[in-house]
């Protein structure tokens, strides 16, 4: 490789956000090259595995909002690319009737004209077999909500970042970055001059941003990604049509648990809790706290009485939150639902949307990097 590189952009890390990011940037005829510590696809970060849940459900109104940007965007990616990258699928939500947050979550549906159907105790499973409503749950479904394959469509935003003229150097870490009119980047193997510089590096940003001065209050989680055995093959398959869930809150627990029909694994079902305990991104498995799994297997066999309340297969995916409780639930969502919110989130910056803008502003502030759209 030629050290010394000049481009318009060059965007550090690899995961969904900077491939997408570095996509835009290549539409928008930037020079862009985009570089990633490991050898890619790498199952180190946040952004590896077949699957992420795809919803307009939340408790505030602008997530619901930006999704539909973000639906066309990833429509547009799926038609350029000629791949299948979105199946939809329906969001089950549950939770306790009368909490604020459940409550939340049917108002935005129903104030953004979201389809949806309310399920009753009723007739609960005639729609949803297998699954234990508890008593003084509600239960909703978001038709359109679906599944969106994280795998492929990673794979895609890097090919066709690269089929329109974009330069991919992996097993290549950010050393060092000088900022000026003219930002330098160090590699361990060059050296690449930007007029921009965009940094998405997950559960790294702040090991990167050290070589700057700047450090961010964020904190990395492991997360046990778990996926439970069907007792009848099918049951809760994806061909039989059955939903993505979401439960706000339980007996178990307040955080959301939350699944994926099975799909990826023939006959396993993930089912994921929302939190996880603080790890070292370069030595992630040395974090082996299994409480979580322990809430997980106490709600499997309440709720999903299908499933052998024991994971089969467990991996492993990092989430990198806000630190700080005062920004927990909205900026932690900021950094971890980047699936969901990538393309808009990388491109359109409104100055009235504090929540979508404040990762591009630390972007901004760092680098000077502006809205090309
Ligand atoms: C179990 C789990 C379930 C999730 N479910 C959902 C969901 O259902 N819906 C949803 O929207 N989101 C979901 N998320 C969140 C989503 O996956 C993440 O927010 C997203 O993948 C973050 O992407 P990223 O590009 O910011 O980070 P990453 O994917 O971690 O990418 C950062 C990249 O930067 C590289 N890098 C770091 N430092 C350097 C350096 N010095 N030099 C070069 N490269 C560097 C890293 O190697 C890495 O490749 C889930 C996450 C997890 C873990």
């Amino acid at each position: 490789m030629s050290t010394n590189q000049e481009f318009d952009c060059v965007v550090i890390g690899a995961g969904v956000q900077g491939s997408f990011a570095a996509y835009q940037l290549a539409k928008h005829k930037q020079k862009t090259a985009l570089l990633e510590q490991f050898v890619l696809p790498h199952t180190r970060g946040s952004s590896h595995g077949q699957t992420r849940i795809m919803r307009k459900a939340y408790a505030e109104d602008f997530y619901a909002n930006m999704m539909d940007e973000t639906y066309e965007l990833w429509a547009q990616l799926e038609r350029e690319a000629g791949v299948k990258l979105y199946r939809q699928t329906g969001l089950l939500v549950m939770g306790p009737e009368k909490s604020h947050y459940f409550e939340q979550v049917k108002k935005t549906l129903q104030r953004n004209r979201v389809p949806m159907v309310t399920l009753t105790s009723d007739n609960f499973n005639q729609h949803i077999p297998h699954v234990k409503l508890t008593e003084g749950d509600g239960a909703v479904v978001e038709v359109t909500a679906g599944v969106l394959y994280a795998d492929r469509a990673l794979k895609a935003a890097q090919a066709q970042f690269q089929k329109l003229g974009g330069v991919i150097r992996d097993n290549e870490m950010v050393t060092d970055i000088k900022p000026g009119p003219i930002v330098t980047v160090s590699t361990s193997a060059g050296v690449y001059r930007a007029k921009r510089v965009v940094i998405t590096a997950g559960p790294w940003a702040n090991r990167l941003l050290a070589h700057t001065g700047l450090q961010l209050p964020l904190e990395v989680v492991k997360i046990n990604v778990c996926y439970w055995k069907e007792k009848a093959p099918g049951s809760y398959d994806v061909r039989r049509r059955f939903p993505c869930f979401i439960s706000t809150e339980s007996q178990e627990s307040k955080e959301h648990i939350y699944g994926l029909p099975s799909n990826e694994y023939p006959g396993l079902m993930k089912i994921c809790y929302h939190a996880g305990s603080k790890a070292d991104p370069d030595q992630r498995d040395q974090q082996t706290d299994r409480s979580d799994i322990d809430i997980l297997q106490c709600y499997v066999k309440r709720c999903f009485p299908g499933l052998f309340p024991e994971p089969a297969v467990v991996e492993s995916c990092l989430y990198t939150v806000m630190a700080s409780s005062l920004d927990q639930s909205l900026a932690s969502f900021c950094v971890n639902s980047a699936w969901e919110r990538c393309p808009p989130m990388t491109f359109h910056l409104s100055e009235s949307d504090a929540f979508r803008q404040t990762p591009n502003q630390l972007y901004r502030a760092w680098t000077g990097y502006s809205s090309l759209s």
